[in-house]
């Protein structure tokens, strides 16, 4: 595989960008080599500079769930970009957006649009923090909030891979104000909770956890840890950045029947495009500026585009319910990996939630035999999914850069391309 103009183009971004990138994972320091530089993608594939092309399951870390370049989105862009791209006052598109996203979800009834996963949870905690009057916000070891300086302790995605877990420049003031429980361990939850009795204005989990691996958490475990966070008068607040609108309409809330107070979305909500949102019970939405005195705003926020792009991706969502179609998928290729993994006497297996998989590379010594928290992630993951994603990338499957990130399907992915995935990995480890 010639990969010259991708190694020459790495090589000035170097220069002139921390790492080359504007985003650590992308830099392939989890798995070495050189970083794709992608040109164009269309349907489940990405074509790099240097005309290689690979089946992608990585889709851009999980907004495209109609694959690159969906024809219904595209032409939403291109009419709304005819008009204009940035208003920077009211327009209908959020408008249209926003009306879509209460109607469909009973548990959110006022939504604030914003441009990132990031500043929709640094939102959503401010706004538990005024309503409640309390400064400290419980989270789990692991799940990764976006690079909100309180929840970059203990987070997962691109920090799992490096050799400190939290960033420098987060000050130990901010920090002490996050409390940090494993998941899946109810009993930790109950006693952080009598530990900092009064104190936490909320739990913020992803009911999914997908930053560490795809940790799935049990529903007895999310619905006690919901009701221990009620009794102890904090919000519950669902980071739906990767699951809303991806496993269900309603993501996991709709999936669990827990319904939290507050929650963040991203990812799909833009169809690709920058579109973060956090939303919820009206009461809590309304202490948000200009009703309220939670001050926060953004000079993109709700930008056209990005709305048309959104609207027309969730209207195709509720129309087209993917969902189950999505999920067998998934099933099938989990299965087919384990079947090909077993036929070679490696120890590995794959966790997967509706159109998202793992695949764990180690023996799995846990009572239930699943990962379900960090600590249980075999200590071989890293090694052995580094040499298996370069043999694939070599036969043109792209993986995320890191053994700690989930792989996504889309409806654009086929058949003929799982079927060529199978016989890849058979290869993959012979090799
Ligand atoms: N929350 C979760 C659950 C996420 O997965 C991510 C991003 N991977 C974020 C928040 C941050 O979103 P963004 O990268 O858009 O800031």
């Amino acid at each position: 595989m010639n990969t010259t103009r991708s190694e020459s183009l790495f090589e000035r971004a170097k220069k002139v960008s921390p790492g080359g990138v504007h985003s650590p994972v992308r830099a392939f320091k989890g798995v070495g080599g050189v970083p794709r530089f992608i040109e164009r993608a269309q349907g489940a594939e990405i074509f790099d500079v240097d005309g290689n092309r690979y089946v992608d399951f990585c889709m851009a870390w999980g907004p495209l769930l109609f694959g690159h370049r969906d024809r219904e989105v595209q032409e939403a862009v291109e009419q709304a970009l005819s008009r204009g791209w940035s208003y920077g006052t009211a327009e209908p598109y959020s408008l249209e957006l926003a009306e879509f996203i209460t109607r469909e979800i009973p548990w959110v009834q006022k939504v604030r649009f914003v441009n990132s996963g990031t500043e929709a949870v640094m939102s959503a905690l401010r706004v538990a923090r005024a309503v409640t009057g309390r400064n400290k916000i419980m989270k789990f070891d692991g799940c990764y909030h976006g690079h909100v300086d309180s929840m970059l302790v203990r987070a997962g995605s691109g920090l799992a891979d490096m050799a400190s877990p939290d960033s420098a420049g987060v000050s130990a003031s901010v920090a002490s104000d996050t409390i940090v429980v494993p998941l899946n361990d109810i009993a930790a939850v109950k006693k952080a909770f009598e530990l900092h009795k009064d104190q936490i204005a909320a739990v913020i989990i992803e009911p999914l956890p997908a930053n560490n691996g795809l940790l799935l958490q049990t529903d007895t475990f999310l619905k006690e840890m919901a009701a221990a966070a009620r009794a102890a008068k904090a919000l519950v607040i669902f980071d739906e950045v990767i699951s809303g609108f991806r496993v269900a309409f309603g993501g996991m809330a709709q999936l669990t029947g827990i319904t939290p107070d507050l929650v963040t979305y991203g990812k799909v909500i833009g169809g690709g495009f920058p579109v973060g949102a956090y939303g919820g019970r009206a009461d809590l939405m309304d202490w948000v500026a200009p009703v309220g005195p939670v001050y926060q705003a953004g000079t993109l926020s709700a930008n056209p585009v990005a709305m048309a792009a959104g609207l027309t991706m969730l209207k195709k969502l509720k129309g087209d319910n993917p969902y189950p179609i999505l999920a067998q998928r998934t099933e099938r290729i989990a299965q087919e990996l384990e079947k090909i993994a077993s036929k070679h006497g490696f120890e590995s297996q794959v966790q997967r939630f509706s159109s998202m998989f793992w695949t764990v590379y180690g023996k799995v010594d846990t009572a239930d035999s699943m990962v379900r928290n960090q600590a249980q992630i075999p200590a071989t993951q890293k090694e052995r999914y580094t040499k298996v994603f370069h043999e694939l990338l070599k036969r043109g499957f792209y993986t995320a850069p890191s053994g700690f990130e989930v792989s996504f399907i889309s409806t654009a992915h086929t058949d003929a391309q799982f079927e060529r995935l199978f016989i890849a990995f058979d290869e993959a480890l012979g090799a």
